[in-house]
């Protein structure tokens, strides 16, 4: 099988042990699909550069989006890359009939015909991108159905309107679609009230002087310009157990969110942060990237393509993320217990770095100036000498 970005296990794991209560979810999160025409203001910006923005982030939940995320994952159009716990819970409420599957097929094959990200797959020894994602995960013309999803007001709208970006068959296979399972569905979102909640609820804690600060932190440590605001949506997540979270349609950040959780244990608010700093880092110019890169495997040279997202990036999204929202936002410490990462690698590796990282945050040093490459190459050689001696 081909390996996709989009499959990695990218979790987050919150572990809290207390002697009231244990839990773990995971949020999968960075499946880069998205788009949004990324008329990135590359190359290098100052503090002062970065100092303009309003950062108020809007949360809301969307019947439009909501039915796209879920129609799109329960019906499976790609292995790895949609969520099968969706049509687990459905087809344990619902049941699925060959004609559910004829449909299914119908839209598949929509997708993956209208679906291109180039950046998919990437040789970390030569690709421009490097171990950093890719800004065609997130061009406008990627995924078309997202970038057209995320703008709709209501769900009778949307399927009304799909001739905007569909031609007349396309049209008559995604209107078919979702209308066959529509009873379902309203079933579905006549639950999500919840999430309504959760929005409100998360938009009042991004704002504010100290977002916008970290904002252009972040945005000075990956040497890019701030281009825009963002955006939260909160659609259901079948399950109770887990969450996860992903971009689409560029600055579109999509929050899957069980129904039945506390607003509290979901830690929106950072992983909002670590999905930013997805975005902000494919900013980066290539010829940043490259190099890097070339640093990071200088020091690690046994990495593969295979590790690509898992050695840097993401390591990167938890430490600026996850760490450096918790103290420049919140003003306190990343709990060690607290949402960290579920893969071990990546965990141990942001945690590696976390206080350089705070420290490049705090002094306004550049990812390209510091030392933080080096650092987690250093650690990368020393898992794979750990591996070989198994
Ligand atoms: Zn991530």
């Amino acid at each position: 099988m081909v390996w996709r970005e989009r499959t990695i296990p990218l979790a987050f794991c919150l572990v809290t042990n207390s002697a009231s209560f244990a839990f773990m979810y995971q949020v999968l999160s960075f499946l880069v699909r998205t788009l949004l025409i990324c008329t990135i203001g590359l190359g290098s910006a100052t503090q002062a550069e970065n100092d303009q923005q309003d950062a108020h982030i809007p949360a809301n939940y969307s019947e439009a989006v909501d039915l796209f995320i879920t129609l799109d994952n329960v019906s499976g159009w790609w292995d790895g890359f949609v969520d099968p716990a969706y049509r687990s819970d459905w087809e344990r409420r619902f049941g699925w009939t060959a004609e559910d599957q004829a449909w299914a097929d119908r839209y598949s094959e929509y997708r993956h015909r209208t679906y291109a990200d180039p950046s998919q797959t990437m040789d970390i020894a030569s690709s421009p991108h490097g171990l950093f994602s890719a800004r065609t995960a997130y061009a406008g013309e990627t995924d078309p159905l997202a970038t057209f999803m995320v703008d709709q007001p209501n769900v009778e709208t949307a399927i009304e309107n799909l001739g905007e970006i569909a031609n007349a068959d396309d049209v008559n296979t995604l209107r078919g679609f979702y209308i066959h399972f529509e009873d379902h569905w309203r079933q579905i979102q006549s639950e999500n009230g919840a999430l309504s909640s959760f929005a409100d609820k998360l938009e009042a804690q991004l704002s504010g002087e100290k977002l916008d600060d970290y904002l252009s932190k972040v945005s000075t440590f990956y040497g890019v310009k701030r281009d825009g605001n963002f955006r939260v949506f909160f659609t259901r997540f079948p399950l109770n157990t887990r969450s996860r979270a992903e971009i689409v349609a560029g600055r579109n950040l999509i929050l899957h969110a069980p129904i039945d959780w506390k607003f509290e244990d979901g830690e929106w608010d950072t992983i909002v942060a670590h999905e930013i700093v997805h975005y902000v880092s494919s900013l980066q110019n290539d010829e940043q990237k490259r190099s890097l890169t070339d640093r990071f495997l200088a020091r690690c040279p046994t990495a593969n393509s295979r590790q690509r997202l898992s050695l840097l990036e993401e390591p990167l999204a938890v430490a600026v993320g996850q760490v450096g929202y918790s103290e420049q936002v919140l003003g306190k410490p990343l709990e060690p217990l607290s949402n960290w990462y579920g893969n071990p690698r990546i965990d141990i590796t942001a945690r590696s770095i976390a206080k350089s990282i705070l420290n490049a945050l705090k002094k306004g040093i550049p990812i390209a100036k510091s030392s933080l490459v080096e650092e987690a190459a250093l650690l990368c050689d020393a898992i794979a000498k750990i591996e070989n001696h198994r």
